[in-house]
């Protein structure tokens, strides 16, 4: 399971902020989104569980597109699936400022609006996992190809 951490760098980084103020502004979020790395995740979200609990999030966090805490405008894009692979990583983002915008809104209909966006109809979302502790939003895209 251990496998060389991807991270993104300074470049993704200036992509992403430019990413998610333009969507978040096209998409009227009002308030600024934060976006999360792993370890941020961990201390923001999961410092109340066991060491081994943490490891099982973390594994997970590797696992994932993204997620995302919308009462808090928390997002967290998995470097090792969206670093330079600008498809997964537009589509995380506007997938995960969906959530943001519509907290209420179901993981299908979360699905539905963001192909109405994306225009890309190929790929299909796997629905959450049970989460221990806060609600947590999980999004697995599953591809087709
Ligand atoms: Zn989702």
């Amino acid at each position: 399971m251990k496998k060389p951490l991807r991270e993104f760098d300074d470049l993704d980084h200036e992509l992403i902020d430019s990413l998610v103020r333009i969507l978040s502004t096209m998409l009227q979020i009002k308030g600024k989104v934060i976006v999360a790395d792993r370890e941020q995740m961990i201390s923001l979200y999961y410092s109340h569980l066991s060491k081994k609990e943490q490891e099982k999030e973390l594994v997970e966090l590797d696992y994932i597109f993204g997620s995302t805490f919308p009462e808090d405008r928390v997002m967290y894009l998995n470097p090792r699936l969206c670093k330079r692979s600008y498809q997964s990583l537009i589509e995380t983002t506007i997938h995960e400022l969906l959530h943001i915008k519509y907290p209420t809104y179901t993981e299908d209909q979360i699905q539905k609006l963001e192909r109405s966006l994306t225009g890309r109809y190929d790929y299909i979302i796997k629905k959450d996992l049970p989460k221990s502790g806060k609600e947590m939003r999980t999004c697995k895209v599953i591809n087709f190809d």
